[in-house]
């Protein structure tokens, strides 16, 4: 079975989209970069951290478009790991959704003494 087509990872249109995003002399577009205004090294392997990578703005999974240009920017590989990490740390910063707590409340007993209907 074929695996899950990617279209901000993968494909011709991405491909045309982040040709068009790294050109010659584009810089970093992470407010942390260690090397603000550097020009990005095209000619890095993926291997190395300071290679180019388009960073989505919006992340896909968030909604964002894969291959909108409004959407890519520029970005080293390190600097786009660095925002990466700060996104997931948010998102766990990000008390997660609880029922509320109304069962928590202890049950008074019914004058009775019958133990509480449930
Ligand atoms: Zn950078």
């Amino acid at each position: 079975m074929p695996r899950e087509f990617r279209p901000g990872r993968e494909g011709r249109e991405w491909r045309a989209a982040r040709a068009a995003v790294l050109v010659p002399g584009v810089t970093c577009a992470w407010p942390d970069c260690p090397h603000p205004g550097v020009p990005l090294d095209l000619d890095l392997p993926r291997s190395d951290p300071w290679s180019a990578t388009v960073d989505h703005h919006v992340e896909l999974v968030d909604g964002g478009h894969p291959t909108d240009p409004a959407n890519l920017a520029p970005m080293h590989r390190t600097c786009n790991q660095a925002k990466e990490n700060r996104r997931r740390s948010k998102a766990r910063l990000t008390p997660p959704k609880t029922r509320p707590a109304t069962r928590l409340r202890p049950r008074r007993p019914s004058p009775s003494g019958e133990p509480p209907v449930l």
